[in-house]
């Protein structure tokens, strides 16, 4: 494989990956090969240490006793650490917010240590979140509406040193009563958009490449069903 291809970790997919989040980094290396680029998925499982030197990472949503073991996981190979601290890309859905952060509660009360990359804490809410929630996001680079399937019991609290990534519009987000949804830290942005994300929101996905890459911009794509995709979860999700 040539030195030039971008290599994209997709983080224990045999663990976390409900609702099929393993599709966002399948959509992140089609943007990329549309766009003329040699781009790769590389899957760590639990087998595999995890490696700090590829250009970008995903995670998944995961049941509450799955995310223990990603947890465990990462916290015995740092490289994901690693490699945000160097400012790489790492895109973090539903349960992995809760990985990422300081300490996150299951549903049965217990509290587990987290991986420490975000500074936030989860702990449950009085009832599952469940269904579309629709989002105006907060950060640069950021402009379209976002959208996504939530579908959670933990609530995440922020602390000072973490940001959202949106204000919610219609749906329950982080579900602290802070209207926020999402949390960004660095090179990290996370989210409790099912989708997968990134199949709804284009935007965010050049956003994530575009920091991969090093460049200001990226040229666009012209995608039909992704553009139809977009409009319909837009109305589904103001419903
Ligand atoms: N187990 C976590 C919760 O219920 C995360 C769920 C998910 O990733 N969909 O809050």
């Amino acid at each position: 494989m040539a030195d030039s291809t971008v290599r994209i970790g997709l983080v224990l997919p045999d663990v976390m990956g409900t609702y099929g989040d393993g599709g966002n980094a399948l959509i992140l290396r089609q943007r990329l090969r549309l766009r003329g680029y040699d781009a790769e998925v590389v899957e760590i499982t639990l087998s595999d240490p995890v490696p700090e030197s590829l250009d970008l990472y995903t995670l998944g949503g995961a049941e509450d006793s799955a995310q223990r073991l990603a947890t465990r996981h990462l916290q015995k190979y740092p490289g994901l650490q690693r490699a945000a601290e160097r400012g790489t890309p790492v895109l973090a859905i539903c349960a992995a917010i809760q990985v990422l952060g300081r300490w996150y509660e299951t549903s049965s009360g217990e509290r587990v240590d987290g991986v420490e990359m975000l500074d936030c804490t989860t702990a449950p809410q009085a009832t599952r979140s469940i269904g579309e929630v629709l989002t105006k996001p907060t950060i640069d680079g950021l402009t379209a509406a976002l959208t996504g399937f939530e579908n959670h019991r933990g609530g995440t609290s922020l602390g000072p040193a973490a940001t959202g990534l949106a204000r919610v519009t219609h749906g329950v987000g982080n579900g602290v009563g802070d209207g926020l949804e999402g949390v960004v830290q660095g090179s990290v942005i996370g989210t409790y958009m099912h989708g997968p994300a990134l199949a709804r929101n284009p935007e965010l996905a050049d956003l994530l490449l575009s920091r991969a890459l090093g460049v200001d911009e990226l040229p666009p794509l012209d995608l039909p069903e992704v553009e139809k995709l977009r409009k319909e979860r837009l109305a589904a999700g103001r419903r």
